[in-house]
């Protein structure tokens, strides 16, 4: 379906869903779009990303396929968010990517850049690269080239990121009041929580009449153990940059601890998340965004799983190759960060608040 089409469909799913408001008391999209009478472009891609997919007003609704208006608000909300991530990503040009992700693309990049740096390791080492080092990374990669290639690419990802949400949030909040902190607070509360994922407060939908407590925990484990791996790099750099202490660090030290753990909630979430989306009901979601949550997916997977390999294997003859498999995972990783699946968390956490916002002026 084209962006105008999309568009059109969202206007006419949300005036029936207007109108009907049996679904109200699901989630805050049905509030949200209780507060507008047009449904723009901004006010679409607003609810889109207000919207978790759980399901439930799906299988609540009358006016649902077979009937002839063929109300699927999930399906048409996730069509709506991909519109959203390629309309307000930057540059612009690159919006084309987020529908031409697949595992095997993600898997192919991971070994173009583990390649390249293999060679680079094979030309500044030559077989000292097959050679234990006691676990120490910078003997394999200097330090100094670390930073200014992580560091310059980090950079244009926040680059992108702040871009993004930016035009996102100019779009969706008109109004030139702030969020108060208030509104934050109960935003960040309902990102932390997730709790929209399980809007009836019970489990979320998987089919007709089918609850499971899955997808909510298998994405508590993926995002706490994505921030407990940042957490990690960033305590490691803090500990290098402040205090000089130079890697490596013992097993029970801070960052070790929470890369350690962070990494295998990155390889409990994507492969439970991965199960989910095999057996959940495909009329939930939008088939032709597959290539993106998957890529995403295993994209996050290999970068924990050589993780943990290397960590666990640090003071082997396979650390060089194994350190520079995993480099090679991060770096596809970063590079497509702000154009896949990753962007939903920060365009539905702009969208939460917004949505703090409008509840708290209403009250
Ligand atoms: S999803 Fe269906 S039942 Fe729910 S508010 Fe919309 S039209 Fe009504
Ligand atoms: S799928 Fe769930 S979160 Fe999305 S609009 Fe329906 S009830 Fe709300």
């Amino acid at each position: 379906m084209s962006g105008a089409s999309v568009l059109d469909r969202g206007e006419f799913v949300m005036t029936v869903c207007n109108s009907c408001r049996y679904c109200e008391q699901y989630c805050p999209v049905f509030p949200a779009m209780e507060r507008r009478t047009s449904f723009a472009a901004g006010d679409l891609a607003y609810l889109a990303n207000l919207c978790h997919n759980c399901g439930e007003c799906l299988y609540a609704c009358q006016y649902a396929p077979p009937h002839e208006f063929g109300i699927n608000v999930p399906k048409t909300l996730a069509e709506i968010r991909v519109r959203s991530y390629e309309s307000y990503c930057w540059p612009g040009a690159l919006g084309a990517a987020f529908r031409h992700h697949s595992v095997s693309t993600a898997l192919g990049l991971v070994a173009v850049f583990a390649a390249v740096l293999l060679g680079a390791g094979w030309v500044a080492h030559g077989e000292g690269l097959w050679r234990a080092t006691a676990g120490d990374f910078y003997s394999v990669v200097p330090h100094d080239v670390m930073v200014g290639l992580f560091g310059s690419v980090g950079a244009f990802v926040l680059l992108a990121f702040g871009v993004g949400l930016r035009r996102f949030w100019r779009e969706v909040h008109s109004d030139s009041v702030p969020p108060s902190p208030t509104a934050a607070r109960r935003a960040l509360g309902d990102l932390l929580t997730m709790r929209h994922l399980h809007t009836t407060g019970v489990d979320c939908t998987s089919g007709v009449e089918t609850r499971r407590p899955w997808r909510r925990w298998f994405h508590h484990c993926t995002f706490y153990g994505f921030m407990l791996c940042f957490a990690s790099t960033s305590v490691a750099a803090i500990y290098d940059g402040v205090f000089g202490w130079i890697a490596p660090y013992g097993y029970a030290s801070l960052p070790v601890v929470l890369g350690t753990v962070g990494g295998l909630g990155l390889l409990v979430g994507p492969v439970g998340l991965l199960a989910v989306r095999r057996t959940r009901d495909p009329e939930l979601g939008d088939a032709g965004q597959t290539g993106m949550d998957e890529s995403f997916i295993v994209l996050l997977l290999v970068t924990s799983a050589t993780g943990i390999a290397l960590l666990l294997l640090r003071n082997q003859p396979a650390m060089g190759t194994l350190l520079m498999v995993h480099l090679g995972a991060v770096l596809a990783l970063f590079v497509t960060l702000p154009y896949g699946k990753f962007v939903h968390g920060l365009y539905r956490t702009a969208a939460l608040l917004k949505y703090a916002s409008e509840s708290e002026a209403e009250e």
